[in-house]
């Protein structure tokens, strides 16, 4: 797979609209088959590159790709490119069967092989029992398979998919999620999905490209950027609750390096390297999960984990089979997760620990990871 030409690939894309930079000079490889979600805040700019790739909005700057054929500029009916809308777009007086068929109606396939066709989509997306059931009677996941079926029935080479979930309540959200990624995987059709959910994308995406204010912050596997945030923003828009970000001052003493916050000491001595450059200007931010600060008597066995810290308990909330512990620990608020099991109440002083195999280092002033 890795010598294949990508199927889409993006070079330098940027959009202005009237001196508003919504997308700042993407650049982007998508390998055949491949599910990439686009995941940021409202406004960073994941529509807009959609809607480029698309063809529903030009580039004010870049070039677009589908293998090896430039398509920058091609009208959207011409691209080979599917879209799927969140707000689905069904003709909703027509039949489940009249809407699969639409797009072939107008591209003039003769009406045996539409009917083929409709047939075999709607068996693959179970809809064979709603074939003559009038769109509007339909469930919401009868509906978004249909929104689907419309757009691969013309056998786009890659489909493009704008947070076609977000009508749906949770709890069933959850199980259309599921859904899609099955039949993604049934249909080895490579698919873009916008998304402002991190916890839909870390759980579709075979890779997540993070956008922030029109740019590309991370694009990696869910697993690289849960274990290795590139930046400050990812560290902060994964993980629930977020990770904690603690000020420090990078200390060498006897041939050891630390990272100090007020009482607080961690022990990096083992990722020397990396904050070799940093330790010369003296700040680190240390970022560390709430999943990795323990009770003292939870602490990891094999981990290397730091000298216990004194800290209050402010506040403890139930998160499903766990609480979350918000701590203090002099200036410092921080959360912690603890088993739901584990008895903790708020006032009282407990001895905590970080596993330093876990803690993240940044840069104050860039904002990138150092680690
Ligand atoms: P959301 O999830 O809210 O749609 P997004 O990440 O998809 O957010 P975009 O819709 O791509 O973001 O918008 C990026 C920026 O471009 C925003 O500042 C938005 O206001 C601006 N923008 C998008 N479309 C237009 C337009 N047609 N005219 C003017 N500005 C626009």
């Amino acid at each position: 797979m890795a010598d294949q030409v990508p199927i889409i690939r993006l070079r330098n894309l940027r959009k202005e609209f009237n001196g508003t930079i919504a997308v700042a000079g993407l650049d982007l490889d998508v390998t055949e088959g491949e599910f990439i979600c686009f995941l940021g805040p409202s406004g960073c700019g994941k529509t807009t590159t959609l809607r480029m790739i698309a063809g529903l909005e030009t580039p004010t700057v870049g070039e677009i790709y589908l293998r090896d054929r430039r398509i920058t500029h091609l009208p959207p009916q011409q691209r080979g490119i599917g879209f799927v809308f969140q707000n689905y777009a069904l003709f909703w007086h027509m039949t489940v069967y009249d809407n699969l068929a639409f797009g072939l109606k107008v591209r003039g396939v003769p009406p045996a092989e539409i009917d083929a066709r409709v047939k075999e989509i709607a068996q693959s997306l179970e809809l064979e029992t709603v074939l003559q059931t009038r769109a509007t009677r339909l469930d919401l996941s009868a509906m978004q398979r249909v929104a689907m079926g419309r757009t691969l029935i013309t056998q786009p080479q890659v489909l493009l998919l704008d947070e076609p979930l977000n009508n749906f309540r949770p709890g069933l959200r959850e199980n259309m999620r599921a859904e899609l990624k099955r039949l993604q995987l049934n249909l080895g059709r490579t698919m873009i999905y916008v998304t402002h959910d991190q916890e839909e994308a870390m759980t579709l995406g075979d890779r997540v490209l993070i956008m922030n204010l029109g740019r590309v912050e991370q694009l990696a596997s869910p697993r690289q950027i849960s274990q290795h945030p590139a930046s400050l923003f990812v560290a902060s828009f994964i993980g629930r609750p977020p990770m904690n970000f603690i000020e420090t001052q990078c200390r060498i003493e006897g041939g050891r390096i630390f990272l100090a916050h007020d009482g607080l000491r961690w022990d990096v001595t083992a990722q020397r390297e990396a904050i070799q450059a940093q330790a010369l200007q003296g700040r680190v931010i240390a970022g560390i999960g709430p999943a990795d600060i323990y009770p003292a008597a939870l602490a990891p066995k094999n981990a290397p984990v730091s000298e216990p810290l004194r800290a209050q308990v402010d506040l403890v909330q139930p998160l499903a089979r766990q609480k979350i512990v918000e701590l203090k620990i002099h200036d410092l608020a921080l959360k912690m997760i603890v088993p739901g099991t584990f008895k903790v109440r708020p006032g009282e002083w407990l001895d905590v620990v970080t596993d330093n195999s876990a803690l993240h280092l940044f840069d104050p002033v860039t904002e990138r990871a150092i680690a």
